[in-house]
């Protein structure tokens, strides 16, 4: 993907001219500036590697993607950053309120870039997640929850696999 290359570049130019200037005046409107009020409204200091994750994570849209997947993102985007690193940052993000994990596969964590209830398709042989569309189902009838608690919300996974035959698109 060649809008990744520039990524390092931006932040560069981007942190250097921060610095050298009041935070915030002229920056209306710049992803990167959202990114770091997003951050800070958040709790979380926008450090340059969050800063380099979040640009990563947020910047295309609704996606659900593993640490390993956005650590490899962020090799092919030269952002030096360690697996470990990559670990901790989606945890924070994630108690944060910026993620949401998925409990898709015991295996392997999906974190999800739109954090608000919604439900799943689960490609599982290929570990492809896909938002369901917004009509795609209703619960309607759920169980009262233990005495004390609420049902605080309800995810749905739907579970795929190709049918014989099918071509992988
Ligand atoms: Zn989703």
């Amino acid at each position: 993907m060649s809008d990744l290359v520039p990524l390092q570049a931006v932040l560069n130019a981007r942190t250097s001219t921060l610095l050298g200037e009041a935070a915030g005046a002229g920056r209306r409107g710049c992803p990167l500036s959202d990114l770091r009020d997003r951050l800070r409204r958040a709790g979380l200091r926008p450090t340059r590697q969050r800063l380099s994750l979040g640009w990563l994570l947020f910047g295309r849209g609704d996606r659900h993607l593993t640490a390993e997947m956005l650590y490899d993102e962020a090799m092919r985007a030269k952002v030096p950053v360690s697996l470990a690193t990559v670990y901790n940052t989606l945890h924070q993000f994630t108690e944060a309120g910026l993620l949401r994990q998925l409990a898709l596969d015991g295996s392997k964590a999906y974190f999800d870039t739109n954090p608000s209830e919604h439900h799943h398709f689960y490609l599982e042989d290929e570990g492809q997640v896909m938002d369901m569309p917004d009509c795609g189902i209703t619960v309607d009838s759920l169980p009262d929850a233990p005495e004390g608690m609420e049902i605080a919300g309800v995810e749905v996974i739907v579970r795929l696999r190709r049918r014989p035959g099918s071509r992988q698109s």
